[in-house]
């Protein structure tokens, strides 16, 4: 097969950083995707999320076409007419004044922390270099040193240190640790509302609530970061929403950009970006035209075709049908909208065979944190290839 050949090639002149599944993919169209060998799998995975429009969705490939006739990139040493635009859209349809695009989820979250940190000093009078942020275990914001360095995953960070100091690490979703850890110097807390990486977590009821308000207590920027929660995943256009709260920073990505193009960024009010002076933090690419553009379509699809609310339909609907499946293998289903977890049963090995029967049967799922089976396919999938996905879920689940 000339999937066998693509394995070796990548394996020989690429670093082992990831373990695929052994398919070779060529070709995607909304929710479906073809390997070399022509066959077709349901993606159920979305690239992390990245791709809640689907593959190729026909308003966000004919922006990035339009655009691409037009200028892909200035820099910021210039301005362009797609960045205005796209960083005002942004903030109208999150309740924001300021918008700063990056382009990867990891740069918008070190772009909050810096936010953050500066604000601490300049607005909240934190001693200098005393700033700390609050993060929680099992997080997932991304690869940077910065970030690994606040990793409870010791594989994230072993050998890369030494690390950023000023990050205070407290278990997820327990409200009184989190009050604990807060001392005058705290300018950030970190947090992501659903933990996707870690395994699609749920933290508890009034969790991030209750966490706000001590933010708003105690001046500490509530940072949440939506980079995979966000842009109707969950069911809401954004996570926080399932319990009222605005963060004070906003950090989205992975579907800002269609599946098309990497466009992320930090979102805050005044009082927080404009402790940005000229120079004092920059991308080459953010904010470039294309990505712009491509930013403007992604955000227009969410909204126009209501893709938080089909989300929440066909989530709790999805949910609820697998939830009846009478397995000896699942532990929990769990998750909010259309990012639900199969946690498996320890007793019943990882949930990587289970993926790789998926696979067999024309389903690309990937596991997360050994234990669980994400199912997060594009928001644009409709119920009729659900109730056909179920039939090779349950059969891989009951086998
Ligand atoms: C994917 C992800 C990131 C990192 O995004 P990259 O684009 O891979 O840098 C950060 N936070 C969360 C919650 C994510 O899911």
């Amino acid at each position: 097969s000339k999937t066998n050949l693509y394995l070796t090639e990548a394996d020989q002149f690429s670093a082992r950083n990831y373990k695929p599944l052994p398919v070779v993919l060529e070709r995607g169209e909304g929710v479906w995707v073809w390997d070399v060998d022509g066959n077709r799998y349901l993606d159920m995975l979305s690239a992390y999320s990245a791709l809640n429009q689907g593959h190729r969705h026909p308003a966000i490939m004919a922006a990035a076409a339009e655009q691409m006739e037009k200028l892909t990139l200035t820099s910021r040493a210039f301005h362009n007419d797609q960045m205005g635009p796209f960083v005002r859209e942004l903030c109208e349809a999150t309740g924001y004044e300021k918008a700063l695009p990056m382009n990867t989820g990891a740069e918008a979250v070190e772009t909050a922390i810096k936010a953050v940190r500066k604000w601490g000093y300049q607005v909240k009078g934190v001693p200098e270099g005393k700033a700390e942020i609050i993060v929680c275990e099992n997080n997932f914001h991304g690869r940077t040193t910065t970030v690994v360095g606040f990793s409870s995953e010791d594989q994230y960070r072993e050998g890369f240190g030494p690390f950023t100091p000023g990050f205070v690490l407290v278990p997820y979703g327990d409200i009184d640790a989190f009050e604990a850890a807060v001392t005058a110097n705290t300018v950030g807390f970190l947090v992501e509302p659903l933990q996707g990486e870690g395994g699609v977590v749920v933290p508890p009821e009034g969790y991030l609530r209750r966490t706000a308000e001590v933010c708003r207590e105690r001046r500490i920027a509530f940072m949440g970061d939506e980079i995979q929660t966000g842009l109707g995943r969950t069911g809401r256009l954004f996570c926080c929403e399932w319990e009222d709260v605005r963060p004070d920073v906003l950090i989205v990505g992975k579907a800002l950009g269609g599946g098309v193009y990497p466009v992320s960024a930090a979102i805050a009010d005044a009082e927080i970006m404009d402790v940005f002076q000229p120079g004092d933090h920059g991308s080459t690419f953010g904010g470039n035209p294309l990505g712009a553009a491509i930013g403007r379509a992604s955000l227009r699809v969410i909204l126009e075709e209501r893709l938080s609310e089909r989300s929440d339909e066909l989530g709790a609907w999805f949910a609820g049908r697998l939830r009846e499946i009478d397995s000896p293998h699942v532990e929990e289903i769990r998750g909010r909208g259309l990012m639900i977890g199969v946690v498996i049963k320890e007793s019943s090995g990882t949930a990587r065979p289970f993926c790789e029967a998926l696979q067999a049967r024309g389903m690309l799922a990937k596991e997360t944190h050994h234990q669980v089976i994400r199912f997060a396919p594009p928001l644009t999938i409709d119920r009729e290839t659900l109730e056909d996905a179920l039939v090779d879920i349950e059969a891989v689940l009951t086998d």
